[in-house]
């Protein structure tokens, strides 16, 4: 489908208005969704900038899309896995090509810094590469028996048709590192990306196009979650969802499924970063601020409560505000900002309703603003928010804001900062800074969370090394990423073969 796909993709995206519509790609085809009204993703550095036009699908699209996959699935799963390999390279090699254009319109589409985005778009063809390489190595075991006659080993293969569902704050590395151990495990996929920011996951859904993946193994299709949402979760071919966003909508779908759905849900987070007496201090303001603030605090591992021992607490706290107000804020696209805007004007209601129940609870050090005039009317821009007295009841320590927001938390041991740390339902990633070796190895073991950070920010993850959260912040049925990845796109079979 390599030439017909790029063909047909580029003959349907310019519109009469000059904005591009994209349409969904469906058994192998650019399709429009049968409710032929698209919806607009636009810049939220500049609301007016419609980045592009996309399909509004029906839960008629979202079967075509379901039915297409579960027809691809026997070919596909048959298909050699260096043939597998092989697309994902290619796609890589696209995606490499293409990162300059496909990076600004990331930036474009949810905000994020230009260098961010290109990191994001190249990190995402290294994913695919990855996975061309861990899954051709994916190996069963074999067991020792009393039967001289008798080979007892597993086998892993597909599960079949895999619903990805993913949102809008990495729009094209998140839907990599779910979709490529998907195809190389043989799985044909559904991938819903964001409404916020469909456009990365397009370009994913060409890259792989281009590679030549065969008609059916990858469906792309956009639309609201309250039309499409049911269709791709629940018939009971989807064999399987891994799904990223909200803790809400991730509990919904859940409850939704069968049990013999396989999912994997990474969700929410309101994670710590524990600032020790013996700290570095100008480390600690750093590791805040990149953590907290570097995208915006939309990261799902962004550092968003800052547990600080109250020997080091001023100090800690003035420095920290000193370099957030010289913090640069303005549109991702423009050179040395270093924040952007919110992705949505959702966001923006959202973070603005929990600064505002913030100055009611506790006490604002700075900014909280929603910043207007040149260069910020028509965007979604908000100076960054700290907060102190900051205790352990409030909303703002406890409710994910997905904001420039941060909550100081004054802790006068490590035992109470560990207590405070792990008092939240969530347990995504977690930090602390200090020189103590003792300190650093307690810290390991004492907190809640799936990813602990020493001395380094909450944010950030490697593409070699699993990936989730704990409690309400994962269903930690399986991890992401790595080898570990592949894991949960295949299914165990036992054979006992005789002579
Ligand atoms: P969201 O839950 O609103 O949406 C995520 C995706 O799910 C979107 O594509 C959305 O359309 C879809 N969706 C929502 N309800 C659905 C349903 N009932 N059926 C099918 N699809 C449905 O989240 P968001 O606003 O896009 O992203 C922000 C959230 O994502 C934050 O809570 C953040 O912590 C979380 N997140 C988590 C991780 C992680 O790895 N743990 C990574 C990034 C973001």
């Amino acid at each position: 489908m390599r030439d017909t796909a790029m063909r047909d993709a580029r003959a349907f995206v310019v519109s009469a208005t000059d904005v591009e519509e994209f349409r969904n790609l469906i058994n192998g085809e650019w399709m429009q969704s049968s409710s032929k009204q698209p919806f607009d993703n636009a810049n939220p550095a500049d609301s007016t900038d419609i980045v592009g036009r996309f399909q509004a699908s029906t839960a008629a699209d979202a079967g075509l899309a379901v039915d297409a996959a579960s027809a691809a699935f026997e070919a596909w799963k048959k298909t050699s896995v260096s043939k597998r390999a092989a697309i994902l390279n290619r796609a890589a090699d696209h995606l490499e090509a293409h990162a300059d254009r496909i990076a600004r319109e990331v930036t474009r589409e949810m905000g994020k810094a230009l260098n961010l985005a290109r990191d994001e778009v190249l990190r995402s063809a290294q994913t695919l590469r990855f996975y061309a390489v861990e899954g051709q190595s994916l190996t069963g075991e074999v067991f020792p028996n009393d039967d001289a006659d008798m080979t007892v080993y597993t086998l892993r293969e597909p599960l079949g048709v895999v619903s990805i569902i993913t949102p809008w704050n990495f729009p094209i590395s998140i839907p990599a590192r779910k979709i490529a151990p998907a195809l190389i495990t043989g799985n044909t996929v559904v991938f819903k990306p964001s409404s916020d920011a469909p456009l990365s996951g397009y370009r994913l859904a060409e890259a792989l196009a281009v590679a030549g993946l065969p008609k059916g193994v990858l469906n792309f299709i956009t639309g609201k979650a309250g039309e499409i949402g049911a269709a791709i979760t629940e018939p009971p071919v989807i064999r399987a969802i891994s799904f990223t966003g909200s803790t809400a909508a991730g509990e919904h779908i859940c409850r939704s499924v069968r049990f013999t759905t396989r999912t994997q849900m990474e969700l929410g987070g309101k994670n710590p970063l524990i600032v020790m007496d013996d700290a570095d201090l100008d480390q600690a303001v750093d590791l805040t601020v990149k953590g907290g603030l570097s995208l915006a605090g939309q990261a799902c591992t962004g550092t968003s409560r800052v547990l600080v021992m109250k020997q080091v607490r001023a100090e800690f706290t003035a420095k920290l505000v000193a370099k957030v107000k010289a913090l640069k804020i303005g549109s991702g696209l423009a050179a040395g900002m270093d924040m952007g805007p919110l992705a949505t004007a959702k966001q923006l209601e959202t973070v603005l309703r929990y600064i505002a129940i913030g100055r009611r609870e506790a006490t604002l050090l700075c900014g909280g603003e929603r910043l207007t005039g040149a260069g910020y009317d028509g965007g979604y821009y908000v100076s960054p928010a700290i907060f102190t007295d900051v205790t352990q009841q409030m909303t703002i320590a406890r409710e994910e804001i997905f904001g420039p927001v941060i909550a100081i938390i004054e802790v006068d041991s490590y035992a109470d900062a560990i207590a405070k740390a792990n008092d939240t339902e969530y347990g995504l990633s977690a930090a602390i800074v200090t020189r103590n070796p003792r300190v650093m190895q307690d810290f390991a073991n004492d907190i809640q969370s799936g990813t602990v950070k020493i001395n380094r920010t909450t944010t950030g993850n490697l593409i070699n090394a699993p990936f989730g959260g704990l409690k309400r912040s994962s269903t930690s049925t399986f991890r992401e990423s790595g080898r570990t990845g592949l894991e949960f796109y295949t299914q165990i079979k036992t054979v006992y073969r005789g002579t």
